[in-house]
C-alpha cells in the first residue's frame, strides 16, 4: 500500500488558496524541475511533438541551481575511460561490459549535443563541454595487474581505440605533474590516457536547452512554483497543484503527462502521486564536499581529470579525483568528493526530507540495507567526522606538494541513493531508474549516476516506455534517427559507424578527435602527398538516404524496469535498415579538418 504524504518541502508553508485551473485544456506535459534532466525531455519532445503545450515548474528563483550546476557535481564526462568501479573484477577477472554500457550511452549524449548544436539550440559549445584528458592512476602491485588488465581488455574494443598505458614514473609524471612530483619513486604506479575525454558544464547546457524552449510559445516556464500535489482526474489525466513560493498562491493544472524530474526530491513527490510502483522505494542523502582551488598557477598544471580508486568497502560515488573544471568560465581544480550526511534531498532542502519519505513500505527494507551494507555505513560516519586535516591529506595522498592556503572547502549538491524493496529485501542502488505508472501517464527518474552524463540515454529509455506507440511510428522514427544518428546501433559492434560518430561530433562540439583518428588522418594525409593529389572532398548529397528508414516497434517493458549501467546498452535496440549519416551533409573536408583543437591535440 502506497502511503501519502503532504509534501512539506524545503520553503515555509505557504497559505493554501482556492486553486483554480489556469488552462481549459489539459497540458499534454508537466516537468517537475528544472534540471538537466527535464530540460532534456523537453527538448527531445519539443522536436518530436512540436504543437505540445509544456510547463515546466521549478521551485527555485533560476533552473540548473540543484545538482545539475556546474558548482554541484563534478562535471566529468562519464564516458567509462578513467572510471574504474565500472571494470569490476570481483570475479577475479576485469570485467568491462559495465564501463562499455556507459561509453556507447555518453556516445549518445554527443550526439544528441551536436544535433542541438546544430539546431541552434545549444550555442558555443566551449560554454558547456570541453576536451579534458581522462587518466586513471592506481598504485601498488595488485591494482597495477588489475590497470594493465583492464587497459588489455578495454584496448580490444573500438571504443577505446587510442588509450595508453604506462608503468613509467617519467611517462606518468609528464602526463600529470602535479600527481607526482615529490613523490618516493618505489612503488609500482601505472596510469592509462584518454585524450578524448571531456568535462561538461550541464548547468549551462540545462540554461541554454531551457532558454531554447522558452523561444517557442508551447512551452512556459514558472520558477519559484513548487509542486505540491499529484491526484489523478477521473478521466486519467493529473491535476498538479503548485505553491507559488513569491506570492503564496497555489493554483493547479491538469496534464496528461507529468514527469517528476525533481532530482533528490523526487521520493516524495512518487509517493505523492499514489502509484503502486512508488511504495518500493526509499531514498537515502548522500552528499558531496569538494576541496578547490582558482590559484592559475596550480590549475594550469593539471589541465586533466584523474580518477583513482574507491578504497575498499567505499561506495563509487567516493572514488578519489583530482579535476579540472570550467566554472562556468572560471578554471579551477575539484579534489574529493568527501561524502557528508544531512537528511535533505536538495541542497536547498529541508531536513524533515528524509523522515517525511519514510512509510510503512520502505522503513524495513532501508533498515536491512544499513545491517547488509555494513562496510557503507562505516565509510560514510567515517566521512562525516572527518576533519578538515583529514581532507587535506586525502588531497595531498593525491598532491603531495599541495598547499593548504590555496584550497578552500566546498558543498556541492546531494545525491538520494536508491533502496528497492526487492524479493530478497531492501537492496541500495547506485544507478539511476527510470519508473512508470501502469499507463505510463506519470514518470521519474530516481538516482543519480552515472547521471548528467548520459541523461539523452535516460530521457530516451523514459520516451521509449511511455510514448511506446509514438515511438514506434514512422514519424517519431525520423525524428529520433535525426537527433541521434547511432540511433538502434551498438557503436562497439560497429568501428565504421564509430569513428564516423565520433569525428561528426568532435567536429560539431568542436572537441579534440580521438587520438586513432588523428593517427589515421596523419597517414591518409601522408598517401595523398605521396599521390601529389590535393582535391578537396566534396560536399555528398544523402537526401535520399535520409529519407530511408524501417524501423521495427520498440520492445516496451511494462514493468517497471531497471535502467542503469548494468543494462544492455543502450537499452533502445531497434532494427534499423537505412541509417542517417548526418557528417557527410556536412563537407567532408571541414570534418576531416577536424575541430579548431586539433592543432592543440598535435
Ligand atoms: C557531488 C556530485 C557530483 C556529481 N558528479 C557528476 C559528474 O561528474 N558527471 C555526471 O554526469 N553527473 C554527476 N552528478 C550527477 C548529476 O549532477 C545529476 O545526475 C543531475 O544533475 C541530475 O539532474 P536532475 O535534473 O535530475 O536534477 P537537478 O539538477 O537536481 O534538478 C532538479 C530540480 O528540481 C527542482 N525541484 C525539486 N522539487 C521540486 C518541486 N516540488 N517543484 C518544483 N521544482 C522542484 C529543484 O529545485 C531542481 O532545480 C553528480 C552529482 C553530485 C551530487
Amino acid at each position: 500500500m502506497v502511503k501519502r504524504f503532504r509534501l512539506l518541502l524545503c520553503s515555509p508553508l505557504v497559505a493554501l488558496a482556492s486553486t483554480p485551473a489556469f488552462a481549459d485544456e489539459p497540458l499534454d506535459v508537466v516537468l517537475v524541475g528544472g534540471g538537466i534532466m527535464s530540460a532534456t525531455l523537453g527538448t527531445y519532445l519539443h522536436e518530436l511533438e512540436p504543437e505540445w503545450n509544456i510547463q515546466m515548474f521549478e521551485r527555485l528563483d533560476a533552473v540548473a541551481s540543484e545538482s545539475s550546476n556546474a558548482w554541484n557535481n563534478s562535471g566529468s564526462g562519464h564516458s567509462a575511460f578513467m572510471e574504474m568501479n565500472y571494470t569490476p573484477d570481483d570475479s577475479g577477472q576485469v570485467e568491462i561490459q559495465r564501463a562499455v554500457n556507459v561509453t556507447e550511452q555518453f556516445e549518445v549524449s554527443r550526439q544528441f549535443w551536436a544535433h542541438q548544436v546544430a539546431n541552434g539550440v545549444l550555442n558555443d559549445p566551449s560554454s558547456f563541454i570541453n576536451t579534458v584528458p581522462h587518466f586513471s592512476l592506481v598504485w601498488g602491485d595488485e591494482d597495477v595487474a588489475f590497470l594493465r588488465e583492464r587497459f588489455e581488455k578495454m584496448t580490444a574494443n573500438p571504443l577505446y581505440a587510442g588509450m595508453e598505458y604506462s608503468e613509467d614514473p617519467e611517462e606518468i609524471a609528464e602526463w600529470m605533474p602535479l600527481i607526482m612530483a615529490g613523490r618516493d619513486g618505489s612503488r609500482p604506479v601505472a596510469a592509462t590516457r584518454m585524450q578524448m575525454g571531456t568535462e561538461v558544464n550541464y548547468g549551462e547546457q540545462t540554461r541554454q536547452m531551457i532558454a531554447s524552449l522558452e523561444d517557442n510559445e508551447h512551452f512556459t516556464l514558472s520558477l519559484e512554483s513548487e509542486v505540491r500535489g499529484l491526484d489523478r482526474n477521473d478521466d486519467g489525466t493529473w491535476r498538479v497543484t503548485v505553491a507559488n513560493l513569491a506570492s503564496g498562491d497555489e493554483t493547479s493544472v491538469d496534464a496528461r503527462y507529468v514527469f517528476l524530474g525533481a532530482g533528490g526530491a523526487v521520493l516524495p513527490l512518487l509517493q505523492e502521486s499514489g502509484i503502486a510502483q512508488a511504495s518500493l522505494y526509499g531514498g537515502f542523502p548522500v552528499g558531496g564536499q569538494f576541496l578547490y582551488t582558482t590559484n592559475p598557477e596550480i590549475v594550469s598544471q593539471h589541465p586533466i581529470k584523474v580518477y583513482g580508486k574507491a578504497g575498499e568497502g567505499s561506495p563509487p560515488m567516493s572514488v578519489p579525483h583530482l579535476d579540472y573544471r570550467n566554472l562556468d568560465g572560471e578554471p579551477a581544480l575539484f579534489f574529493g568528493p568527501f561524502a557528508t550526511f544531512s537528511s535533505k534531498f536538495l541542497k536547498e532542502g529541508s531536513w524533515t526530507d528524509l523522515f517525511g519519505s519514510l512509510s510503512l513500505d520502505n522503513t524495513w527494507p532501508m533498515m536491512q540495507v544499513g545491517f547488509d551494507n555494513f562496510s557503507l555505513v562505516r565509510y560514510l560516519m567515517g566521512q562525516v567526522v572527518q576533519s578538515d586535516n583529514a581532507r587535506f591529506e586525502a588531497l595531498q595522498d593525491f598532491y603531495p606538494e599541495a598547499n593548504r592556503d590555496d584550497w578552500q572547502l566546498w558543498t556541492a549538491g546531494q545525491r538520494v541513493q536508491i533502496i528497492k524493496d526487492t524479493d530478497d529485501g531492501g537492496v541500495l542502488q547506485f544507478g539511476t531508474e527510470v519508473i512508470v505508472s501502469d499507463d505510463g501517464s506519470m514518470s521519474a527518474l530516481l538516482g543519480a549516476s552515472p547521471g548528467a552524463s548520459t541523461s539523452p540515454t535516460i530521457m530516451l529509455s523514459l520516451l521509449e516506455r511511455v510514448f511506446a506507440e509514438q515511438v514506434a511510428s514512422d514519424a517519431w522514427q525520423q525524428t529520433l534517427t535525426e537527433i541521434l544518428p547511432s540511433y538502434g546501433q551498438h557503436l562497439a559492434d560497429n568501428p565504421e559507424l564509430l569513428r564516423e560518430v565520433r569525428s561528426y561530433t568532435a567536429h560539431l562540439l568542436e572537441l579534440d578527435e580521438p587520438m586513432n583518428l588523428l593517427e589515421e588522418r596523419e597517414a591518409s594525409d601522408v598517401d595523398e602527398m605521396n599521390d601529389g593529389d590535393d582535391t578537396a572532398t566534396e560536399i555528398m548529397d544523402v537526401s535520399d538516404e535520409s529519407d530511408e528508414h524501417d524501423a521495427v516497434p520498440v520492445a516496451n517493458d511494462a514493468d517497471n524496469a531497471l535502467f542503469s549501467s548494468d543494462s544492455p546498452a543502450p537499452p533502445f535496440a531497434l532494427r534499423r535498415v537505412g541509417q542517417r549519416r548526418p557528417w557527410l551533409e556536412i563537407s567532408s573536408a571541414r570534418v576531416l579538418a577536424g575541430s579548431p583543437s586539433v592543432a592543440r591535440a598535435r
